[in-house]
């Protein structure tokens, strides 16, 4: 069986992966050369995703990454006071890694493996002749930015933060450091995402009409604000910043004819809950099981597996990418109105084991109806 994959993200490599341990053969076709540094960038992944990109996709070393077992959420105007409280003592919460990291460890395996191809698009023209190549089985497109998309992937709901968001990496004084930070401030969220005993990711999502003229924030203005936050360590430097512009965007038809669009492309969230590849992760597990059990009952494989998938992630992917916008519109009207609401609703949450609990499954395993 042949599988054609657009792009060369960190979708794509983790798919293609999942794919060849499965022994099917992968063609995975690439735009450009110049690659982004994503020196900056981590992801936190869930207990529930390491483990099946642990059993499924790749053997990480526990050295490749750093666990996390509490969550704390604030607002700026108290900063003493934890809103919320999400722990776990005996089981990791999630897990960080080094965007980079992770690609390279992919990209290591998928290299030596004789059931990978990897081939540079050589025009914007190529691509007809890659999508009317019958040999393959299947076509899924994870760039969201190739022409593909931008000709058959263009309808889609569409809401956009008016924010940018600075991800950087700081460098502190060794502390334990399991505990990942969010707090809920008048410019935006802002996350501190522990990735060793000495250094902490961050991602601090401003909206643009916080910033004179609308303009980006300058590194400066940037560590200025970090500082005016932090409670947490003595912070010695701060590395380069990254930035993203924020969009909340859901694709209403997940295939065309013989192509599946895939990963950022079907659902691109808010990063405030960490989430955006963790649905992705959930996406390419049920994708994996609807191709064994075809294969297993000896049925072809072809594009009919595309209805299947969509039937069963669009609903729970539709409803977990709107609560993750509803969280960012409930803290957003919640610092407007000087956290009336959060007072009373978060301590409720926070004092009720059930509800806690379900937050962390929820944001462990996705929505599972
Ligand atoms: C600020 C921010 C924080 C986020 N945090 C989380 C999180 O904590 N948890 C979570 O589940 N999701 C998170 N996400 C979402 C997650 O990053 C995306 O879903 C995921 O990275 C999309 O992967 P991709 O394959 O589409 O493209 P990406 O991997 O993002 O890359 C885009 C392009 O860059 C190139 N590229 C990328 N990395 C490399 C590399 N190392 N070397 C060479 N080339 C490279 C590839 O050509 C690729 O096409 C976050 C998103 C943002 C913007």
């Amino acid at each position: 069986m042949n599988v054609c994959l657009l792009g060369d993200g960190l979708i794509s490599l983790t798919l293609a992966k999942t794919l060849i341990n499965n022994k099917i053969k992968v063609f995975m076709y690439y735009k450009h050369d110049k690659k982004p540094s994503k020196q900056t960038r981590t992801i936190g992944i869930s207990s529930d995703n390491l483990d099946f990109l642990q059993k499924r996709v790749i053997k990480i070393k526990k050295k490749e990454f750093w666990e996390i077992n509490k969550i704390e959420i604030y607002n700026d105007k108290n900063k003493e006071k934890r809103m919320l409280d999400f722990k776990n003592s005996n089981k990791k919460l999630f897990s960080v890694f080094k965007n980079n990291d992770l690609y390279k460890l992919l990209e290591k395996s998928l290299k030596k493996n004789n059931y990978f191809k990897k081939i540079k698009i050589s025009n914007k023209f190529s691509y007809n002749k890659v999508i009317n190549n019958h040999k393959f089985n299947l076509i899924i497109n994870c760039d969201a930015n190739n022409e593909i998309s931008k000709k058959y992937f263009y309808k889609k709901f569409l809401k956009n933060y008016q924010s940018t968001a600075y991800a950087s990496i700081i460098n502190h004084n060794i502390s334990s450091n399991k505990k990942a930070i969010q707090i809920f401030t008048e410019y935006g969220p802002l996350a501190f995402l522990p990735i060793s005993k000495t250094q902490t990711s961050i991602v601090f999502s401003i909206k643009n009409k916080r910033m004179k003229n609308h303009l980006k924030l300058s590194k400066e203005e940037f560590k200025k604000l970090i500082i005016k936050n932090n409670k947490e360590y003595k912070i010695n430097s701060i590395n380069t910043l990254e930035t993203f512009k924020l969009n909340l965007k859901i694709l209403r038809n997940y295939y065309y004819k013989n192509i599946l669009a895939f990963g950022d492309i079907l659902h691109q969230i808010h990063p405030l809950s960490g989430q955006g590849f963790n649905m992705t992760l959930r996406d390419i597990k049920v994708l994996i099981d609807l191709i064994k059990e075809k294969e297993n009952l000896g049925l072809p494989i072809n594009s009919s597996v595309y209805q299947e998938f969509e039937n069963k992630t669009k609903h729970l992917n539709l409803l977990f990418a709107y609560g993750n916008d509803f969280i960012y519109e409930f803290f957003n009207y919640d610092n407007y109105y000087l956290n009336f609401f959060s007072k009373k609703i978060l301590n409720y949450f926070n004092n009720n084991k059930l509800l806690n609990n379900l937050a962390i499954k929820c944001a462990d395993k996705g929505l599972i109806i």
